[in-house]
């Protein structure tokens, strides 16, 4: 098997952490997000994560060099080597391009990147009734997924709660950041010959495509 070295591209709310726990589950790859990263330095109150609170509780992007410098020193652990799905990484032309450098640097391609398009009203609804659990990584939909227990994780039986960027106001704002600053990379990797747009609202049929594009 080749490395399966993945890109997973999309607005807010697209279903890129979704597919990402599904794809995880059948192959065994480091799933880096940025995101989360972001959120672990936050936690810590680490410095960095001081300067990207406030810029990520307004929707605004981080830094394009902290963040790759973040996802440089991920990518030199071990669990790395069979493959790995940067979630919301890059998201910009000039993270693309500190992307590329990284990877030249340690011999490693990218095999495709993966384009989840999806209508915006789909992804307002999405993000605004999005629940997250406190004690694991699961996540919920008050519309369209939603707990057996309202407010309680299935899982492990957890109290869920709403990201702070997941309000109305902020995630517009995230969606405009995506337009603006993100949307380019669509026509930046179709030009590298490595875009794979998957049209579907449905996780399963989007793992169905996923699979048959990786097993290819
Ligand atoms: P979503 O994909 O739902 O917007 P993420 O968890 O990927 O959520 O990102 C949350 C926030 O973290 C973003 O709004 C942004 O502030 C910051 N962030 C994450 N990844 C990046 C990145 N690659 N570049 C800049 N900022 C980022
Ligand atoms: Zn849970």
């Amino acid at each position: 098997m080749s490395e399966h070295n993945l890109i997973f591209l999309g607005a807010p709310g697209a279903g890129k952490g979704t597919v990402s726990k599904q794809v995880l589950a059948k192959y065994p790859l480091a799933h880096i997000s940025t995101g989360d990263l972001l959120r672990a330095e936050v936690a810590a109150g680490t410095e960095l994560g001081k300067q990207a609170d406030t810029l990520m509780k307004s929707g605004q992007l981080v830094p394009d060099e902290i963040v790759a410098g973040m996802v440089r020193s991920r990518l030199t652990k071990e669990d790395t080597k069979p493959g790995f799905i940067l979630d919301g990484f890059p998201r910009t032309v000039a993270q693309a391009e500190l992307l590329n450098d990284a990877l030249k640097a340690i011999g490693r391609e990218l095999k495709q990147v993966v384009y989840f398009k999806v209508d915006d009203e789909i992804l307002l609804q999405r993000l605004t009734a999005r629940q997250n659990c406190r004690g694991c990584d699961a996540i919920y939909n008050k519309l369209f997924k939603p707990s057996k227990v309202e407010g309680i994780c299935d899982v492990c039986g957890s109290q869920l709660y709403q990201r702070s960027d997941d309000s109305l106001e902020t995630a517009k704002n995230r969606l405009a950041v995506f337009y603006k600053q993100t949307s380019p990379l669509i026509e930046y990797y179709e030009k590298a010959g490595l875009l794979l747009t998957i049209e579907a609202t449905d996780s399963e049929e989007i793992m169905a495509e996923l699979v048959a594009a990786l097993e290819k």
